[in-house]
């Protein structure tokens, strides 16, 4: 297996492992002096830290290049990093189970994750598929999920089943609830609930749970086990983009990861949220399939650059991020791309095309002070983590437009970015989705709730 390392010393230095698809550009070490001995004497220390943990053979050493050169190189890297693409491979053999046969559609889409037991559950298609060491063994339809948008909405992200109940009351009403798998603290899969007097509860209001018919639910209850990992997330595979606008990235190489307004455990202790104690996303973070072609970030319109931000500590944790003023339904609204591996060349006052190239999706930024994304915890440099964090709000500036009063664990009051502690549609930000996407994207049973 090779790996190399490529290393600039100018104002950033790569540190790239081709086997891993890590990217990273360390500009955090730079900030804190301009001595190029220190510099030089930090670059070598964090070298051999990477080079010991990563088992790294060999260096290639450029002494100095322009920015250009830079971005260049590391998007080359990143694009001969990609694994040759296998979708035309199929997930499913003979036993794989099909209740309906539009189902097999479904053959063709990689596993999110490499796991040997995986549960994903696609909104959009309202659709649970499990995989057994990457082959699909079955799809479980969803009856049901809660209304589009609002707080308590099924999470999305990467979790794990947790309790199981064969039967319940539900905490809110006097209702039953039957075969219930937990996904996230109180967000179950279940069946449909029924009255104390055996009546089927009629409405179709979820408070984020995710219902089944009984049938399917008794199966998924059986086939479920605690640990099992479970991908919560929106699909772009039938993604339609409206006229005037460009996705951020490319719809047939991403998915999307964890959506607008997406309700986060946290265990900080936030302004207004304590009863709760849960933040909301306040954007759309965009995931690459393992085999994607194409991880360029492309600006959605045409625009002016507003704000380029390099991976260091006055990124916020969003790492190489970049914010585009653009004229959208008549109005100027800023989009931020954030955890940029690389940028191109760009700075405050450039005009960008629609669908000109920015950059290239990564995972920098992040730092437990702020982020709690990805299945590692702090360590969010695995590739389970490069996604694009993609924001549109009403100020050119990194955290909420309406200042927030967010208390980190040590009682310090700090902006919010990239969370907010209730619906940031309250703080100035609006939700990509329906900005960027006609139709294909928001699942069928919730486009009725959004007004
Ligand atoms: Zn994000």
């Amino acid at each position: 297996m090779q790996k190399t390392i490529f290393v600039v010393i100018y104002k950033n230095f790569l540190v790239y492992d081709s086997s891993a698809m890590i990217i990273k550009m360390h500009h955090r070490y730079f900030s804190y002096t301009k001595v190029f001995i220190t510099t030089l004497a930090l670059t070598v220390a964090t070298l051999a830290v990477y080079t010991y943990e990563r088992g790294i053979s060999s260096y290639v050493f450029i002494p100095e290049f322009s920015e250009e050169v830079i971005a260049t190189s590391s998007q080359s890297i990143a694009q001969s990093a990609l694994p040759p693409a296998v979708l035309q491979a199929s997930v499913c053999d003979a036993k794989t189970i099909f209740s309906d046969e539009s189902d097999r559609r479904w053959c063709s889409a990689l596993p999110l994750a490499d796991q040997m037991r995986l549960f994903q559950i696609d909104l959009t298609h309202e659709k649970i598929l499990f995989f057994q060491h990457g082959i699909l063994q079955k799809i479980f339809p969803l009856a049901y999920q809660a209304p589009y948008g609002k707080w308590f909405q099924t999470p999305t992200g990467f979790f794990e089943v947790g309790v199981k109940r064969e039967k319940f009351m539900s905490s809110i009403f006097p209702v039953w609830m039957e075969h219930a798998v937990q996904i996230y603290e109180d967000f179950f899969i279940h069946g449909i609930p029924y009255h104390t007097d055996g009546t089927k509860v009629t409405s179709q209001f979820s408070g984020g749970c995710i219902r089944l018919e009984d049938p399917v639910a008794a199966d998924f209850y059986d086939t479920a086990q605690k640990g099992d990992m479970i991908v919560s997330y929106l699909s772009l595979a039938d993604a339609q983009i409206k006229n005037n606008m460009i996705s951020p990235v490319d719809t047939n190489s991403f998915w999307i990861r964890q959506r607008f307004n997406s309700p986060l455990k946290t265990d900080w202790s936030w302004h207004e949220d304590k009863q709760y104690n849960y933040i909301q996303h306040t954007g759309v973070d965009f995931a690459p399939y393992e085999n994607a072609k194409d991880i360029s970030v492309r600006a959605i319109a045409s625009g002016t650059v507003e704000l380029v931000v390099y991976n260091g500590i006055d990124d916020g944790g969003l790492g190489n991020a970049i914010i585009i003023s653009h004229n959208i339904e008549g109005k100027k609204l800023y989009a931020l791309y954030g955890h940029m591996a690389s940028m191109e060349l760009l700075k405050k006052g450039d005009t960008v095309d629609a669908g000109e190239k920015m950059g290239v999706v990564g995972n920098t930024g992040y730092g437990c002070n702020y982020w709690h994304v990805g299945t590692d915890g702090c360590d969010a440099m695995g590739d389970p983590d490069i996604h694009l964090h993609f924001e549109i709000k009403d100020k050119p500036i990194l955290a909420s437009p309406i200042p927030d009063t967010c208390i980190l664990p040590s009682g310090k009051k700090t902006q919010c970015i990239g969370y907010t502690s209730h619906n940031p549609t309250d703080f100035g930000y609006r939700d990509p989705l329906l900005i960027l996407f006609s139709s294909g994207v928001l699942p069928a049973s919730a486009q009725t709730s959004i007004e």
